[in-house]
């Protein structure tokens, strides 16, 4: 019976929906107009403003040219990291600002037996990087094209991606200077709801938002900026949607229904994920859904079940995840919900956080 529900009705209900939803959008007419976005089609100077963000927005056409940088002034130190497509290093760049200068970067690497198609995902990720000037999206640095590989150079964000930050501030005393506090949490989804209302400004879907995306710049509270990386699945669209072809491993754990059902990404897929995201702010780097496997967490949620409430999320917070959680067409947009963090982190006074198990 289940079985049938998902495979008959959960599709009709989501065309119908998202159908519903273009009409009202006065968007073209049927699903097969979707356009598949390709960077060189948006034009730079798409934004508009919006008063909660716009002093942060910077989008300058004239700095679409990506920063060659020459091997020579690459000094890579240790790895930090590693991705699907190879590691990351922490190195020094030397003469980028200004001849004489040195700074720290984390550099992206391939790994030697990668295909010329991997190559490409990574340039490609550096051209979508490459437009975006943020507070709260990382900055690409330069791109050093002088080997057979390209190397991503990247701004260093010390303490990592945000979801091992998370898991490690579990182990500390609540007198640590850096344990977490309740303010903490609304400032992290403060910090990557802004990064969000931006992209979503410039019309980009993410698909990938998740803890382990974002990057955070330091553990001490009065420097600590969390940033939107990883641009590694997002897209540009040219029209409200963008449609995948079902190629790529796909983030269940962190997609909306209409993605499950038939692999469409917008703005509102991505508000989704960030509810999700921010449930693992609030949850300290939980894995969501721990205890179902990927097929059972898409059942569970195409038939209309959430994650619960997190035992440090207040009861507020997890009403604005519930809306995230709605039907595509009833979800508010970043700038909803980016005004009732703000909101919500005025309102509410900071507090110790409950001990969660160690993992
Ligand atoms: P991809 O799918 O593009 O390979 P990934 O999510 O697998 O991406 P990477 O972007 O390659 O991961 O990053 C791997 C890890 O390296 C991150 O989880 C993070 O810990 C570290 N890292 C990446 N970029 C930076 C950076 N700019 N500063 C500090 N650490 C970074």
């Amino acid at each position: 019976m289940l079985g049938f529900i998902v495979i008959i009705i959960c599709p009709c209900y989501f065309y119908c929906s998202i159908y519903r939803q273009r009409k009202s959008n006065n968007d073209l007419t049927t699903m097969t107009d979707i356009e598949l976005g390709i960077p060189h089609e948006v034009r730079c100077e798409y934004t508009q403003l919006n008063t909660i963000y716009s002093p942060m927005l910077h989008y300058n056409p004239d700095e679409c040219a990506i920063t060659k940088i020459a091997r020579k002034q690459i000094i890579f130190g240790k790895i930090i990291g590693s991705g699907v497509f190879g590691m990351v290093y922490q190195g020094n760049v030397k003469n980028l600002e200004s001849s004489g200068t040195e700074i720290s970067v984390a550099i992206k690497t391939l790994r030697k037996d990668a295909s010329s198609h991997e190559k490409k995902k990574l340039l490609k990720e550096a051209e979508l990087m490459n437009r975006f000037r943020h507070k709260h999206i990382l900055r690409l640095l330069g791109v050093c094209l002088d080997g057979i590989y390209p190397f991503l150079v990247l701004e260093l964000m010390e303490t990592g991606d945000l979801s091992r930050y998370l898991r490690d501030c579990r182990n500390l005393e609540a007198s640590d200077s850096h344990a977490l506090r309740l303010q903490d949490l609304f400032a992290m989804c403060e910090d990557v709801a802004r990064g969000c209302c931006y992209l979503e400004e410039l019309r980009f879907v993410h698909r990938d938002l998740a803890c382990r995306n974002c990057l955070v710049s330091s553990r001490n509270r009065e420097n600590r900026i969390v940033k939107i990386g990883d641009f590694g699945l997002a897209r540009n669209i040219y029209h409200d949607y963008y449609r995948m072809r079902g190629e790529d491993l796909l983030p269940v754990r962190w997609m909306a229904p209409e993605s499950l059902m038939i692999r469409i990404f917008t703005s509102q897929s991505d508000v989704w994920s960030f509810g999700v995201l921010m449930w693992e702010i609030t949850s300290l780097g939980e894995q969501p859904y721990v205890d179902k496997t990927n097929a059972e967490v898409i059942i569970y949620v195409l038939a209309g079940d959430r994650l619960p409430m997190p035992l440090n999320c207040p009861s507020a917070l997890y009403q604005l995840m519930l809306r995230c959680w709605t039907a595509a067409d009833a979800r508010p947009n970043f700038e909803f919900f980016l005004k009732n963090i703000i909101t919500l982190r005025k309102n509410i006074e900071d507090a110790l956080l409950s001990p969660v198990d160690i993992l």
